[in-house]
C-alpha cells in the first residue's frame, strides 16, 4: 500500500515523462519548417543554453526549447 505522498510523486514522474515526449514531438514537428521570424531559413534541431531546441540558423532565434 503506497502512502498518498508516494502516489503523488508517482503521478508527477508520469507527467514529466509525458511532457518530455510531447516536447520531443514538438521539436520534430518544428524542425524543417520555415522560420516564422525571418522566413529566410528552415528550423533545425539544435541546443540552446544546453537544452534541446529548434533554432533558426539564419536569425538564431530559438523557436522552441525543452527545459
Ligand atoms: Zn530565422
Amino acid at each position: 500500500m503506497g502512502s498518498p505522498t508516494e502516489a503523488v510523486a508517482h503521478d508527477e514522474a508520469l507527467e514529466r515523462d509525458r511532457a518530455a515526449d510531447d516536447g520531443a514531438k514538438l521539436l520534430s514537428m518544428l524542425a524543417g519548417r520555415r522560420c516564422p521570424s525571418c522566413q529566410a531559413a528552415t528550423l533545425v534541431r539544435d541546443r540552446y543554453r544546453g537544452n534541446p531546441a529548434v533554432c533558426c540558423p539564419a536569425c538564431e532565434v530559438p523557436q522552441a526549447q525543452l527545459w
